[in-house]
């Protein structure tokens, strides 16, 4: 699965919603989210995102950003 970062916060755009051919993002609290389960790791939205808010999960040091993004997305 790919994860939306730190530089998401307070992010005004919204690439990466509109290549993402799953919609699996949703919204956090300050940030989008991506839910875990539905991203088909397809790696479309990473080069999308302005903000370079979007990483691999096979990046390290991402634990707390996977389980946030997993628990918003997982609210809707
Ligand atoms: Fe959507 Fe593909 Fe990005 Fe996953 S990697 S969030 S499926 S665009």
């Amino acid at each position: 699965t790919y994860i939306v970062t730190d530089n998401c916060i307070a992010c005004k755009y919204t690439d990466c919603v509109e290549v993402c051919p799953v919609d699996c993002f949703y919204e956090g609290e300050n940030m989008l989210v991506i839910h875990p389960d539905e991203c088909i790791d397809c790696g479309v939205c990473e080069p999308e995102c302005p903000a370079e808010a979007i990483k691999p999960d096979t990046e390290s040091g991402l634990d707390e950003w996977l389980a946030l993004n997993t628990k918003f997305a997982s609210m809707w």
